[in-house]
């Protein structure tokens, strides 16, 4: 008997799947730059750098249920996020991370071959998860400032299934007007917001959700609350996809620890709050000092990080510049972003560290 090759099982779509290229964890870095974990300037992955909240790190030391299930409903979750967003708890899905509410809305609404309107230079999991779920992604990139090409996506969105679109968009930092998130809802199709970093943009489509049924918005605990290592994320939108997506989901996706911590940020949104604003004061100081370095070109975010222009063709060099002196930042390889660094704000120290660092890495080039 002739058996088949283990890959002839797997979908045609999965066998050459391209990975999400994921940010270098603290261990590598340290080993790196020949210094401690604690010594590393971590920069690349825009956490908190405040981490959780008081009281979340008191809900996480005293995490005594672990034995136990978590609720398949979401119910107390649901509830205090209904209060923090103002939308219903029937609207509202929490996902193990934010990524895993992508997950969900991609696979159950694509089907193999259906379009997804994506606007590059974003967030790579959405070109990742369309292509675990065999769609056909059709690119309208955004201009020389990042902004947007509203009418080239409506016009790509015709018999397409979802458009997505980052605001703050990652890696770029600039948010979409909301008359440009209007314009795209008139699409007859599913347009997914990620919102990943509202709380430091001060602005939000969650109250279009009602108005839109077609609007799926994506939110997260991992920036504004310090949960990255945790995963907790959740998506606002209309109550009959939610429903469908409750459904669908994995009985137990949040743990009860990650539960535990939501709730306890929630309580503690105001402190979290003040944090962000610090996280605000220090991305306008840091972006202040970038751009008083010669041929460094900071560009304005709403997010907790800055895409930052270098001089033509040094990028990679002064990323690997900066990681032997335990600095990380983000670096990418393709295209137009070849020569752009993307650095998250962290504390004011880290901030001179990173400074420092720079200066150097960029004489050490040059
Ligand atoms: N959306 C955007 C735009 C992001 O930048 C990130 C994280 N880098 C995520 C979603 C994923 O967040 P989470 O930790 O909630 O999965």
């Amino acid at each position: 008997m002739t058996r088949r090759n283990v890959l002839d099982f797997v979908q045609p779509h999965w066998r050459n799947l391209d990975p999400y290229e994921a940010a270098e964890p603290p261990e590598s870095l340290a080993e790196r730059g020949g210094i401690t974990e604690d010594e590393v300037v971590k920069l690349n992955a825009n956490e908190n750098p405040y981490g959780p909240s008081p009281k979340a790190l008191e809900a996480l030391n005293h995490s005594a249920r672990a034995h136990i299930y978590p609720d398949p409903a979401q119910v107390a979750m649901r509830r205090a996020l209904s209060r923090y967003t103002d939308a219903r708890p029937e609207q509202i899905v929490v996902g193990n991370g934010s990524d895993e509410i992508i997950d969900l809305v991609f696979r159950a609404t694509l089907e193999p071959g259906d379009v997804v309107v994506n606007a590059p230079p974003t967030f790579g999991m959405y070109d990742v998860t369309a292509n675990i779920c065999g769609g056909a992604i059709v690119e309208v990139e955004r201009d020389e400032n990042f902004d947007i090409d509203v009418d080239g996506m409506l016009a790509a969105a015709e018999g397409a299934k979802l458009i997505v679109l980052a605001s703050p968009n990652n890696p770029s930092g600039n948010s979409t007007p909301i008359e440009d998130v209007e314009r795209l809802l008139g699409a007859d199709c599913l347009v997914v917001v990620d919102e990943a970093y509202a709380e430091f943009a001060g602005r939000s489509v969650l109250p279009l959700v009602d108005k839109h049924p077609n609007l799926v918005v994506l939110r997260t605990m991992s920036k504004w609350a310090g949960l990255a290592g945790l995963r907790a994320g959740y998506g606002v939108m209309n109550e009959e996809m939610a429903e469908v997506l409750m459904r669908g989901k994995p009985p137990y996706n949040v743990s009860q620890v990650a539960e535990a911590a939501l709730l306890a940020s929630l309580e503690d949104a105001e402190i979290l709050d003040e944090r962000a604003r610090l996280i605000v004061r220090e991305r306008e100081q840091m972006g202040g000092l970038l751009a008083e370095m010669q041929g460094v070109e900071p560009l304005s975010s709403d997010a907790n990080f800055i895409l930052c222009r270098l001089p033509e063709g040094r990028g990679r060099a002064i990323y690997d510049a900066l990681a032997d002196r335990g600095v990380s930042v983000r670096y990418y390889s393709r295209g137009k972003l070849a020569d752009y660094l993307r650095v998250s704000v962290g504390t004011p120290e880290q901030t001179g560290r990173f400074i420092e660092a720079l200066r150097a890495a960029l004489q050490q080039t040059a």
